[in-house]
């Protein structure tokens, strides 16, 4: 079909000024933060209502037209590409929050709406969302719930599954569905919420979500640790899980990514091999009583321990780990930034593995990430026009994740499968469960419209 005439069927539905077939405009739509080949879409259609996710959805379906949702696609999995063609719809206008309540404790978003808007709107009345990646000032909560996204604290507060209560979505037939509710409890029926959490696209439109807000700690103290040895900063991480305590927070970064903030940052951090921000947070009592089991522990390690006077020194703090992606990626052109995961007592084996994948590779990596979940982000710089490095990097990736896995590991943390993952995904969750994953997403796409090309 021309493109004209695409345009034409779904003006019907957003207006004239809400779609676009511009190739200029479209290249916009091609790519997302992982460095896949771009993909044009046909079209790009912005819905500004709700409602109008349900019209272009079914549109899709009876003309069998791909449909690529996509929030900030800020994505490190390549979930946003348009692989095969088709529609675009992006979520950015719908992005109203249509309640905050504090009795019950929930906020009533719009999938478009900025993860950061959120978390600015229930603090102003004194209540936490907690879920914070280190994208938020542009990620949105229906990328967040789509592909499950964590955050800095969760460790302690866990990733976004555990404040959905409510997700309301369009099926590919353009019906709402709805999963869960406002009660504490809630049993009645299938789990469809949870459904809907990590399907990356390809089950449904999600149109509405109602999130769990919680009180916030009373309390936080923030501790910056230097090591001279990576090694002995991840023994620390599984030391101080092993003793029972639980941060909030439990980052790593390695003495390249390091080098790599303060040379762009100038925050002020020593050339040391690696350093942990940790925050603990809660009743000041306990609070106290966590941080000087953690200083034990550090020490022990031959830790250099500086804990933050103020706000602001806290903020300098975290601001040097939420750096750290962004400074890497100023190195080189292309930057591939992984998310494997192990348990959490083996991240001193897959700090030691990283750096021996890139002495092996002869390959740059920056290692930084969640350590305390066992969510380490090894990040290749590299340059995807030179073909024969590209080459070591795949080598090494696939190392990567097969040495994650046997360590009883997982291929994503949080950052999803998409196209990046796809090809290792049966080799985690085994050749049965993938069937079943393909039955769901032919009993309800059977056309193959949402996503096509991920995951499965
Ligand atoms: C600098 C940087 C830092 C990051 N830090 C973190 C981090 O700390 N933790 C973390 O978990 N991730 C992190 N990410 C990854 C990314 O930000 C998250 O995956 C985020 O949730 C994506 O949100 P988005 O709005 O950009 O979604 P998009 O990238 O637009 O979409 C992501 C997926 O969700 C689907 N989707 C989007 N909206 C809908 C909808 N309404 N209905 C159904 N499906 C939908 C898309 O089809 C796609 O498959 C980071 C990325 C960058 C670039």
């Amino acid at each position: 079909m021309s493109k004209r005439r695409l345009k034409k069927l779904f003006s019907k539905i957003v207006g004239e000024d809400n779609c676009w077939i511009e190739e200029e405009i479209l290249a916009s739509y091609s790519y997302d933060s992982y460095p896949e080949e771009p993909v044009l879409p046909d079209i790009v259609v912005r819905p500004t209502h709700t409602e109008q996710i349900g019209e272009i959805i079914s549109l899709c379906n009876k003309m069998e037209i791909p449909l690529t949702v996509r929030g900030a696609g800020t994505n490190l999995s390549g979930g946003t590409v348009p692989l095969k063609g088709g529609c675009v719809l992006v979520t950015t206008a719908l992005n109203r929050i249509i309640e905050i309540n504090k009795d019950d404790m929930f906020a009533r978003v719009e999938p478009g709406v900025v993860t950061q808007k959120l978390a600015n709107a229930v603090e102003k009345i004194g209540l936490l969302y907690p879920p914070d990646p280190a994208s938020m000032k542009v990620s949105t909560i229906g990328g967040n719930v789509a592909e499950n996204s964590g955050g800095l604290r969760a460790l302690k507060y866990g990733v976004t599954d555990r404040y959905v209560m409510e997700v309301k979505f369009y099926d590919v037939d353009g019906n709402l569905v709805k999963g869960g509710g406002i009660p504490v409890k809630l049993v009645t029926g299938f789990n469809l919420k949870g459904l809907m959490i990590s399907s990356e696209g390809l089950l449904g439109v999600i149109s509405e979500v109602m999130l769990r807000l919680i009180p916030p700690p009373q309390a936080r103290k923030t501790l910056l640790i230097f090591f001279d040895d990576v090694i002995d900063a991840s023994s620390v991480v599984s030391e101080i899980i092993l003793n029972r305590i639980l941060p909030a927070t439990l980052e790593i970064m390695d003495n390249f990514t390091i080098k790599t903030v303060e040379k762009f940052h100038k925050i002020g951090l020593p050339n040391k091999d690696a350093l942990l921000l940790i925050e603990v947070d809660g009743h000041p009592a306990a609070l106290e009583d966590e941080y000087e089991k953690i200083e034990k522990i550090c020490k022990k390690y031959g830790g250099e321990v500086h804990i933050a006077k103020s706000q602001t020194e806290r903020d300098k703090l975290w601001q040097a780990r939420r750096d750290a992606l962004s400074s890497l990626a100023m190195l080189k052109p292309t930057l591939i930034l992984e998310d494997a995961t192990v348990p959490r007592s083996k991240v001193p084996d897959m700090m030691r593995i990283i750096q021996d994948v890139a002495k092996k590779y002869n390959l740059l990596i920056g290692t930084f990430g969640h350590a305390g979940d066992g969510n380490l982000h090894p990040t290749i710089l590299t340059d995807k026009r030179d073909k024969e490095e590209m080459e070591r990097v795949y080598q090494a990736i696939d190392e990567i994740f097969y040495r994650t896995l046997e360590l009883g590991g997982t291929l994503s943390g949080e950052h999803g499968i998409g196209i990046a993952k796809k090809k290792y995904l049966e080799k985690e969750i085994g050749t049965g469960t993938l069937k079943f994953y393909q039955k769901l997403k032919r009993g309800l796409d059977p056309k193959g419209i949402l996503n096509p090309g991920k995951v499965i």
